[in-house]
């Protein structure tokens, strides 16, 4: 899994957060970001949720083909 969140799109809501925290923190700045190492999302399933959760969908999770 890649996780990847448009920070142009982000508005810091938070939702990402709330719902994956093992994964998804903010910044300073209140916007989403990742906790480092866990770019892959570290087999959270809660990783999905957050990318539903996020109001304006700056949350891209895919999957490596094969
Ligand atoms: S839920 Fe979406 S808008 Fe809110 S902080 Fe996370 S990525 Fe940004």
């Amino acid at each position: 899994m890649h996780i990847e969140i448009d920070k142009d799109v982000c508005i810091g809501a938070g939702q990402c957060a709330l719902t994956a925290p093992r994964v998804f923190t903010q910044d300073d700045d209140g916007y989403s970001t990742l906790i480092p190492d866990r770019e892959d999302g570290a087999g959270d399933p809660m990783v999905r949720e957050a990318a539903r959760a996020c109001p304006v969908g700056a949350i891209k999770v895919t999957e490596p083909a094969g």
